[in-house]
């Protein structure tokens, strides 16, 4: 392999806090939603940045970024990128790291190289968070894979029930046009991003390659019995839905824990109604958000789940209601793909563990339409989603370098 670029740390920190200056909140902090001023700005900077390196950016129907160099051979794209989005706030790094990333990779790259053999392209995803449009569902992704239907724009709201397409129109998008979004031509797409837990920090690692993202379910449960009096009415006569409830909430946890990692399983919010100190209450309604990487645990996971239900409203004489309100299934990545980041990993002295991804990413929608990947960087105390998230520069540098050298073996 010929000499590879040297990356330049201080122009990728330049880039992170640059980006990081658009949205700026309670100091470190993001507030970047989808759509706002501070995105367009953000996109703005992104096509400029790669205007500059040489790439021909254009924003699709959805309002993804995708900045290209062609290939002296053509056929399908080498794609690498992130999401542009945060949470409300957000920090620096989830989604902005990747899109730097890449940036600062295929630039190294064709500055050094020139034009690739295949197809390069940067992508910078219009939304991932779902922090001003929750039931947005990947947006941005799932249009490229051609699932997001000509409906959705008036179907996706905000919390006041504004449609994503009023916001898209704002910024000068056609949702009617949503559909030409569509990509059948990518080779792979490789995603950097912050691991948003604690696994390499305790392994002291700088960096993981990803093999699988998990299976995310989230189920909403309704136990209704009988609302009495909390001192009138005797245990064995009782129709107690909080009982029902705290018997569920502790046994499916604690499957989770026997299963071991990475198998989790949250109970994260529990509204008792009437929720008084003197009653027994009438119903609670609850979520169970139950996570596994591989296709047969998720199926264990939630039959064991559906069984335990079942079981415990029957016992104890309560109705039962679910309704699965997310259901992703289990994806993994590219074996191809794990391999070849392993192997580079190994030759270039770059420290790494192989995991699989707690979190749903852009990944686990593009996997539908070309074999993904993904590097994780080190995340110091595995915080994210909030203005303290944090990565070192030589940490993310050897991200960087990974993803480089992967980008040229596939591109180049
Ligand atoms: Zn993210």
């Amino acid at each position: 392999m010929p000499d590879l670029p040297t990356l330049d740390p201080i122009r990728v920190e330049q880039m992170i806090m640059a980006l990081g200056a658009i949205g700026a909140h309670s100091g470190t902090g993001v507030w970047r939603t989808a759509y706002s001023p501070e995105w367009v700005a953000a996109q703005a900077l992104v096509s400029d940045w790669a205007t500059a390196a040489g790439l021909s950016p254009r924003m699709d129907a959805v309002g993804n970024l995708w900045a290209r160099i062609d290939g002296t051979e053509g056929g399908k794209a080498i794609v690498s990128g992130s999401h542009i989005d945060t949470q409300c706030p957000g920090g620096r790094y989830d989604g902005a790291l990747g899109v730097v990333a890449a940036l600062a990779a295929i630039s190294a790259l064709t500055a050094t190289f020139g034009r690739p053999r295949r197809p390069l392209e940067l992508l910078s995803l219009c939304e991932e968070e779902g922090s001003r449009f929750p039931k947005a569902g990947f947006w941005g992704s799932r249009a490229i894979t051609g699932r997001t239907t000509q409906a959705d724009p008036e179907i996706v709201t905000d919390d006041d029930g504004a449609p994503i397409a009023d916001a898209m129109r704002a910024i000068g998008l056609d949702p009617a046009t949503i559909h030409t979004a569509r990509r059948d031509d990518i080779a792979a797409f490789f995603e950097l991003h912050i691991e948003q837990g604690p696994i390499l920090e305790h392994a002291n690692l700088p960096v993981a390659v990803v093999d699988a993202i998990t299976g995310i379910r989230q189920t909403r449960v309704t136990l209704t019995g009988e609302q009495n009096h909390a001192g009138a009415f005797p245990m064995d006569l009782r129709r107690d839905p909080m009982a029902g409830f705290a018997e569920i909430a502790g046994r499916v946890i604690d499957h989770a824990h026997r299963l071991g990692r990475p198998a989790v399983t949250t109970v994260g919010r529990a509204i008792p109604w009437p929720n008084a100190p003197a009653v027994i209450s009438r119903s609670v309604d609850f979520t169970i958000d139950a996570r596994h990487p591989r296709p047969a645990d998720y199926t264990l996971l939630h039959e064991t789940h559906a069984a335990l239900l079942a079981e415990v409203a029957a016992r104890r004489g309560l109705t039962l209601t679910t309704d699965i309100q997310v259901d992703l299934p289990p994806t993994p990545c590219d074996p191809a793909l794990v391999t070849l980041l392993q192997d580079i990993s190994k030759a270039q002295g770059i420290p790494q563990l192989t995991m699989s991804s707690g979190a749903g990413h852009d990944s686990q929608q593009m996997a539908a339409v070309c074999p993904v990947v993904m590097i994780f960087v080190r995340s110091e105390g595995g915080r994210s989603h909030t203005p303290e998230e944090y990565s070192t520069i030589p940490d993310i540098m050897e991200g960087i370098r990974l993803l480089m050298v992967a980008l040229h073996k596939r591109a180049y």
